[in-house]
């Protein structure tokens, strides 16, 4: 049996797909270190640079002098504090809903709210470069997956009408793709769904607090706290009801314990930050163009459009990692990314800008791979 698993081991090996994990230690803004050298990092989702902003270490060093360091219950319980009700209140009014309610993290909210919505019988309609987490979420749910080729409508369209068969059915998009760094037609989304009848659900885990996705009209919004929040946790947003039904039926949400208070405490002084600074998103997307701009003049296969998630394609997984040991040397630090967080043959190194980068930082990145193409 375990022979097996070495084997497995190295079938993953031999395709350029085994995963290691490295200890890095931060070294100031926009720096890691690893193995002892300072690397310039563009692997971060903490977009707006707010996992150490100062405002954001108080808030939590206050919460933890009062409240502790854990929730010590499920919410259902005791493990609800004022502070997660003010966080979900302030979400709620943040994305124009009802109402909102915090999870653990934004897989476990996915879970959470595909499960509470659909079972077997049901049908959920999703574009095919969803995150792993929103798959998984329907196939733990037992509802029928129907998946359409990544932003198309027509086919989405001829999805949906598919589904009409079945009892109830879901619309699933990411407002910004991830792994591609691209949009979603948004509007014409959620007129298609309510054509068809289908409840809509977006996943606005990339853009939250970066791009204003006008996502009130969805049914349901799902965030992450992880990412430009700099905190970590997940919540859904929506209308009172529906967030009824996830306290009562999502079971990622009741038999966990509830999410820490210094991660609320935390993320509500990243949304306070983000709503009073606007010069933070600004910066992100200028510093994006400019990373954008540099790539297509050396002749890079960019993906998406506009965002701060900068994906570069270079196809096979050994191209991929040989351009991130190149940026390795170089002092930089962005990601391969492979199967199966991407396509075989669409692997990547996806550039994550943040609001910690200065333009001299995405000058370094663009003079290395200058020297890549020209090895
Ligand atoms: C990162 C991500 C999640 C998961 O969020 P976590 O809080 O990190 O668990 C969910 N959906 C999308 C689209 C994501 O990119």
């Amino acid at each position: 049996m375990l022979a097996s698993i070495s084997e497995e081991l190295t079938g993953l090996e031999q395709r350029s797909l085994r995963r290691q994990m490295h200890t890095f230690t931060q070294a100031g803004k926009a720096r890691l270190f690893l193995e002892g050298k300072s690397l310039l990092n563009f692997s971060s989702n903490d977009y707006l640079g707010l996992a150490r902003h100062p405002q954001v270490i108080e808030a939590v060093r206050q919460v933890l002098e009062h409240g502790g360091a854990g929730a010590t219950s499920s919410r259902l319980i005791s493990g609800t504090s004022i502070i997660h009700r003010d966080l979900e209140c302030a979400l709620a009014a943040f994305l124009h809903r009802e109402a909102a309610l915090l999870f653990s993290s934004g897989y476990m909210t996915n879970l959470g709210v595909i499960q509470a919505l659909v079972g077997s019988g049901d049908a959920v309609v999703l574009d095919r470069l969803c995150h792993a987490s929103l798959v998984d979420a329907v196939r733990l749910s037992g509802a029928r997956l129907m998946v359409y080729k990544h932003l198309d409508l027509e086919e989405a369209e001829r999805a949906l009408k598919r589904s009409t068969s079945f009892r109830r059915r879901l619309l699933v998009t990411e407002s910004l793709f991830s792994m591609d760094g691209d949009f979603a037609p948004l509007e014409d989304l959620q007129s298609l769904a309510k054509r068809y009848g289908a409840i809509s659900i977006v996943d606005d885990a990339h853009a939250l607090g970066v791009w204003d996705t006008k996502t009130a009209g969805w049914d349901v919004s799902v965030g992450t706290l992880s990412k430009a929040f700099g905190s970590q946790g997940g919540f859904a947003a929506g209308s009172r009801e529906v967030v009824e039904l996830l306290i009562n039926t999502s079971r990622s949400f009741i038999f966990t314990t509830g999410l820490s208070p210094l991660c609320v405490a935390a993320a509500q002084a990243a949304l306070n930050v983000i709503q009073q600074d606007p010069r933070r998103r600004d910066h992100v997307k200028n510093l994006s163009a400019q990373l954008r701009d540099g790539l297509s003049i050396l002749g890079f296969d960019i993906l998406g459009s506009q965002s701060q998630i900068v994906p570069i394609r270079l196809g096979e997984a050994g191209r991929a990692l040989a351009c991130a040991d190149y940026l390795r040397q170089s002092e930089i630090f962005a990601p391969a990314i492979r199967p199966p967080t991407v396509h075989a043959g669409q692997c990547r190194i996806r550039f994550s800008v943040t609001a910690d980068h200065q333009p001299a930082d995405i000058d370094q990145v663009l003079n290395a791979l200058k020297g890549w193409k020209h090895e």
